[in-house]
């Protein structure tokens, strides 16, 4: 079998479009411009990489930007502080504190500070717990996309073996809530799992969230399966030329692709979901603070 290429690149347009006709309306029938702040401490250049492209994305859907950088040795309280204003802020419908933060400062309180209706990336204390009981809430990003790619494959998934690889806060769990909450019968597989290829093999989805290079090999993957593939790794390319380097997944894209029914490619594949869906819950967190209908099909 050669497996159907879910193309994230093009289904992110189409939920980048949803999301601006939805602003669009917005203004025009209630003369409210939803707004998302980004708080970026430090240079880290990959998350001045990303803060950039999301500055960007969220300006051409029609919405406000709105960009905070502080320097890499700001003081807790300070940071806490901006928070703060951004709860209070009605133009602020969407927070996001651009992660890792520099050592000093501890992650979990900063994220928590954040007011939970505001709280984009899902990661609040408030929204892991309204996820984990099946209740509104905001949903982080990347899984929220892969969830999307695999509805928009399937319809219904109720009842399929969905593994997810990986058990991080950001991808694996929040995933397999997901997944469960759509009726799947879900596994879990971390660095601890004994016969992972087995696992592996009984699956009709399989997440891999592990940030490992091309760790999941085709002959791990049931004849037919969905593979979703989130991982992002630069490995050398001396293919390429000296010193060029390319992105990789964490499956075996080409064995993979051979015995799969669907597979999301690196780059192309989550990547372009992931700012997608955080436009998505912008959009989504507008409405809610204003008591107005969301967007459809745009939310878990
Ligand atoms: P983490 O490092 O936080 O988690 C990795 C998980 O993989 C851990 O649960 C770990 O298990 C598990 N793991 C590590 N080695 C193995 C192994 N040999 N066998 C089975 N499980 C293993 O990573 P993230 O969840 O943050 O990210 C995962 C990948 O997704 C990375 O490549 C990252 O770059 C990418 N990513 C992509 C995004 C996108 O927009 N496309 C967004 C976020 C992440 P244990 O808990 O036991 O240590």
């Amino acid at each position: 079998m050669s497996a159907t290429v879910i193309d994230g690149k093009a289904f992110a347009a189409t939920v980048r479009e949803k999301v601006a006709i939805h602003v669009a309306r917005l203004k025009e029938e209630h003369g409210i411009t939803p707004g998302l702040a980004v708080v970026l401490v430090g240079e880290d250049p990959a998350s001045q990489v990303y803060v950039r492209s999301k500055g960007k994305m969220t300006v051409e859907v029609g919405m406000n930007s709105y960009e905070h950088k502080l320097d890499i040795d700001t003081p807790e309280d300070v940071l806490l502080a901006l928070i703060a204003k951004l709860n209070a802020d009605p133009a602020v419908h969407g927070i996001l504190v651009q992660l890792p933060l520099p050592k000093h400062l501890d992650e979990d309180l900063v994220i928590n500070a954040i007011d939970p209706a505001k709280d984009v990336d899902g990661f609040h204390i408030s929204n892991v717990g309204l996820l984990g009981t099946g209740q509104k809430s905001m949903v982080p990003c990347t899984p929220l996309g892969c969830l999307m790619m695999l509805r928009d494959h399937h319809g219904a998934l109720s009842g399929m073996n969905a593994v997810v690889i990986g058990r991080s806060n950001i991808v694996g769990k929040p995933m397999a809530q997901l997944l469960l909450n759509d009726s799947c019968t879900v596994t879990i597989a971390h660095s601890r799992t004994k016969d992972l290829p087995d696992v592996v093999r009984g699956a009709d989805i399989v997440v891999a969230a592990v940030g490992r290079p091309e760790m999941v090999p085709g002959d791990w993957i049931k004849d037919g399966a969905t593979v979703i593939d989130v991982g992002i790794n630069r490995i050398d390319a001396p293919e390429k030329g000296e010193g060029k380097t390319r992105l990789v997944g964490d499956v075996h894209y080409e064995s993979c692709a051979a015995v799969a029914g669907a597979i999301t490619p690196v780059p192309g594949g989550v990547g372009p979901m992931t700012i997608a869906c955080l436009l998505a819950n912008t959009v989504t967190a507008c409405c809610r603070a204003n008591n107005l209908a969301e967007p459809e099909g745009l939310t878990a």
